[in-house]
């Protein structure tokens, strides 16, 4: 029997200072377990620095470590996806950030849980290395999230994780555009085990995703697992009208019974108007959040667009 192919998935992202410690822990990793046959599959996100140049001579001398360069910077989650598209050959394939936050140690216990059955498994941090703003916002996010959706994700989770061949040949098959990989690895369901490690502080260089990346996945992760947001709207817009309503019939009476005789209120209408308005423009906002959806969707641009793949080009023939 052949010992199955197990391939590491790493985004890369201007990752040159943390690139020769990853490839060596990754070489480690490879040797301590020749029952399997190991591929690294790095997709280098249109990085700005030597991040490309140095897998791609590793690529050169190494047949195990692949190199899948995207024409420009696409993010992280369609990097991601870029990856597992390389990968979708393998027997399971293993999901890591490239900054050693994500320890390429534990990742055998990840392969004993899916050769103990699991079919999707998921790396859980027993402890977590952010603090400050960032870990709040995580935080906030996590619990969020698990009250809106119905595939709520576990909250110490991430990317990092196993996928075996069935669940990753369905990731791949999934058709839409806003990938969030948390969320749908949580909605493609089969059987899924945990794995609890210990988070690591990124081991250098800086985080690649900014304020305004983390914020954009949280939006997709809400709105593309959830449509409380707009049955949320139609509550509030019913909840207005009734209490409009009720106002109209009790000031109608008052009228009528001649006990309104104050001129009408600046005030009043000054409010109202505003909170309707506020209001309106939040429900506009929420819709435009699914329509922009929607578009990008029926767009039906690729997610990614690959500039050079080293597969196949082996040691002889280097990029
Ligand atoms: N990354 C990427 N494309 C980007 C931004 C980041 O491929 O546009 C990669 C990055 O190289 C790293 C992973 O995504 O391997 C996680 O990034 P980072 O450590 O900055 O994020 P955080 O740990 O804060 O979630
Ligand atoms: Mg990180």
């Amino acid at each position: 029997m052949r010992s199955p192919l197990i391939s590491i998935v790493i985004p890369v992202f201007n990752e040159e200072a943390v690139l020769p410690e990853l490839l060596a822990r990754l070489t480690a990793l490879f040797e301590s377990h020749p029952e399997s046959t190991w591929r690294a599959v790095l997709i280098d996100d249109g990085s700005r620095d030597e991040s490309g140049s140095i897998i791609r001579a590793h690529a050169a001398r190494d047949p195990r470590f692949e190199l899948v360069e995207l024409s420009r910077n696409f993010g992280f989650q369609a990097a991601l996806s870029a990856g597992l598209a390389q990968a979708a050959d393998s027997c399971a394939v293993v999901t890591m950030d490239a900054d050693l936050q994500d320890p390429p140690e534990a990742i055998s216990a990840l392969v004993s849980a899916w050769q103990g059955g699991a079919e999707v498994v998921r790396a859980v941090r027993r402890s977590r290395s952010e603090t400050g703003l960032r870990r709040f916002g995580f935080d906030l996010f996590h619990r969020f999230f698990g009250k809106l959706t119905d595939y709520p994700i576990e909250p110490n989770t991430g990317t990092f994780g196993l996928l075996g061949h069935e669940a990753l040949q369905t990731y791949n098959a999934l058709p839409e555009r806003h990938r969030f990989f948390p969320g749908l690895r949580a909605w493609i369901g089969f059987a899924t085990a945990d794995v609890l490690y210990d988070r690591q502080a990124r081991a250098a260089g800086q985080p690649q995703q900014n304020f305004r990346r983390l914020m954009s996945y949280a939006l997709d992760g809400v709105f593309s697992f959830s449509h409380l947001p707009l049955r949320a709207l139609s509550y509030a817009g019913l909840g207005i009208a009734l209490a409009g309503f009720a106002a109209a019939i009790f000031y109608a009476i008052r009228r009528i019974l001649n006990i309104e005789t104050a001129p009408t209120g600046y005030t009043t209408l000054v409010t109202l108007v505003l909170f309707l308005g506020g209001v309106q423009l939040i429900g506009i906002g929420v819709l435009g959040e699914y329509l922009g959806r929607v578009y990008e969707e029926v767009k039906r641009r690729p997610n990614y667009i690959v500039k050079q793949n080293s597969r196949g080009l082996g040691p002889a023939a280097p990029l």
